[in-house]
């Protein structure tokens, strides 16, 4: 053992004093105020949640209530005056009744609005190469094959009128029972993004064919989005029908020339008139249930083109 080494010290530490007891209870009053605030802040952030959750059960309702009063019709709808017909082949116009083919959704799904041409009394465009069939026949059977296709590609759908049987509370001798204002007055009605309406064409000169897809442009206004998704339409319809012998057209419609459809629903319209009823192949066509169905998968192409998710 080394005699210089110095002897071990421990190290140094005040000397812990005891708490008086006037000291020990203002800890202990410290404590018991630091307690009661977390409880506090427990409380209020509790109460916060709570009324979160109250107040989106509330909107949701709230949501619910309006989407089911907006697909509700008004049965009370004052007679119309006839349209022009918006083929320009003088014939009356299109006769509706409005109805939902899809229940009130609240969901986020696309809701798309069909309008078959013409219906119930008024047959549209009937030529000697339809036969027995009119134009209503065959906008309604397209019309009814694009609502499938939709729903099965995840849209919601309504359709301007789903059947052209009359009801039986129609007014008698009303030969414009469901004008074309109260289609397009249904339309706006719902929560409808995109207004389609399909037609068959007629013309004169019998030679003249294909499908023609129309727009209506706004003098001064941007044009570009309805012009691109109205020439979705015609590149579906060019994919689809490769062996047309004529090729789908893109028609501009400015201001007031347009058809009535497209001037008066509040929501991007486009008409296709799929063929000429006055053409015999066309009419051959428009006639056959695999080329309609052709056509209608071309139009939902059109629709997925500018609106699918
Ligand atoms: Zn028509």
């Amino acid at each position: 053992m080394n005699p210089q080494r110095p002897p071990y010290q421990p190290p140094h530490r005040p000397p812990q004093r005891k708490l008086t007891r006037e000291e020990w209870m203002r800890r202990q009053e410290y404590l018991r105020r630091k307690k009661q605030q977390q409880l506090h802040r427990r409380l209020a952030i509790l109460t916060f949640a709570a009324l979160f959750v109250i107040l989106t059960v509330v909107l949701i309702s709230v949501a619910l209530h309006r989407s089911g009063q907006q697909t509700s019709l008004d049965t009370n709808e004052t007679t119309l005056s006839p349209q022009t017909d918006p083929e320009n082949t003088g014939t009356p116009v299109q006769t509706t009744a409005p109805q939902t083919t899809a229940p009130p959704t609240i969901s986020d799904k696309i809701t798309i609005c069909i309008d078959p041409g013409h219906g119930y009394d008024d047959p549209g465009a009937t030529t000697e190469y339809l036969g027995d069939y009119t134009e209503k026949d065959i906008t309604l059977s397209i019309g009814l094959k694009l609502r499938d296709l939709l729903l099965a590609r995840g849209y919601s759908v309504v359709m301007t009128h789903d059947t052209n049987d009359i009801p039986d509370d129609a007014p008698v001798g009303e030969q414009y029972l469901f004008g074309l204002a109260k289609r397009t007055a249904y339309a706006n009605q719902t929560d409808a993004v995109f207004y389609l309406s399909i037609h068959g064409d007629t013309f004169e000169d019998s030679s003249v064919q294909g499908s023609r897809v129309y727009f209506q442009s706004i003098t001064g206004e941007d044009n570009t989005a309805i012009t691109r998704l109205a020439q979705n339409f015609v590149d579906a319809l060019t994919l689809a029908l490769p062996d047309a012998p004529k090729a789908p057209l893109l028609k501009e419609m400015p201001d007031d020339s347009a058809y009535y459809v497209l001037r008066n629903v509040t929501m991007p319209a486009v008409l296709v008139e799929i063929g000429f009823a006055s053409n015999p192949t066309d009419a051959a066509n428009m006639l056959d249930d695999a080329w309609q169905q052709k056509i209608a998968e071309a139009l939902a192409d059109g629709i997925d083109r500018g609106f699918a998710k």
